[in-house]
């Protein structure tokens, strides 16, 4: 990659294009690690029996649940409050706002997520980051695409939450971007992940209060100056797998808005439906 100064590519974007390299090349050699119907695809479906992402009985296709653990995700259908996604109790005329969102309003405009943070997904989403389960993603992203239509269709680009190089080389992968990169393929609307940076490494937010969550991420992310043009007057979507408090969505969401985006939109897999309660 040339390198140039403030309104080229940084050495920094040099790097972190390095560094999808190495994590692509890794995401290779966990497939040739998978079972073979991830390594071959189509031929694997032959090959290999398709199991059910969560309890792992024989399902009758790939990247799916069985019957029994589908009836366990909660997925969130209207009527939802139009600002955080939570589903609300009962509907009404025109766009509904929760109290929470009228009380304290979000720094995006709209999150949206596949379902509540809970029992089946709880356990697909921790396999897919802790446990390099990543066959998971591929059901996800179908997902979040479905719930996150409208977003999509007035986007003009995807941007995952991003690591910091040091956990993401830790790791070998960001799972955000990996959704990101799933849900740009199904949906058509570009995927970006050289717009954000995250520029400090933060505490583990497990256990942690919404205002503590807050704080560890306050001026935890920034936009690229050689990505500056990319955001003014767009319209972009930020991608997590789950939104907890929204700190972390929230804090992109500022360094977005900082640097002229139009409208910023989140969209999950899962959303925790009360983080009072949650130990992630
Ligand atoms: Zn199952």
């Amino acid at each position: 990659m040339e390198l140039s100064g403030e309104n080229g590519a940084s050495m920094t974007d040099k790097h972190d294009a390095d560094l999808v390299e190495v994590v692509q090349s890794a995401g290779w050699l966990a497939r040739m690690r998978a079972p073979l119907g991830a390594a071959f695809g189509a031929a694997g479906n032959v090959l290999a029996p398709s199991l059910c992402l969560a309890c792992h009985n024989r399902t009758s296709t790939h990247d799916a649940l069985c019957a029994g653990c589908w009836q366990q995700v909660a997925f969130i259908t209207p009527p939802l409050c139009h600002r955080l996604g939570l589903p609300l109790p009962f509907g009404g005329e025109g766009l509904q706002i929760s109290a929470a969102a009228a009380a304290d309003p979000p720094p995006y405009d709209r999150a949206r997520a596949a379902a509540v943070f809970d029992g089946v997904i709880r356990e697909i989403i921790h396999g897919f980051k802790y446990a390099d389960r990543h066959e998971a993603r591929r059901l996800l992203a179908r997902w979040m695409a479905g719930a996150g239509r409208e977003l999509l269709a007035d986007a003009d680009v995807i941007v995952p939450v991003p690591m910091t190089r040091w956990r993401l080389m830790r790791r070998q992968f960001n799972q955000a971007a990996l959704l990101a990169r799933e849900i740009s393929r199904l949906s058509g609307v570009p995927f970006d992940p050289f717009i954000v940076a995250k520029t400090k490494s933060t505490p583990t937010q497990v256990g942690s209060s919404a205002a503590q969550r807050a704080a560890n991420v306050a001026g935890a992310f920034a936009v690229r100056r050689s990505a500056r043009d990319r955001v003014a007057g767009r319209h972009v979507v930020i991608v997590d797998d789950v939104i907890t408090t929204g700190a972390t969505v929230g804090a992109c969401a500022r360094a977005l808005r900082a640097a002229g985006a139009a409208h910023i939109d989140v969209l999950a897999a899962a959303i925790v439906a009360d983080p009072r309660r949650v130990d992630l």
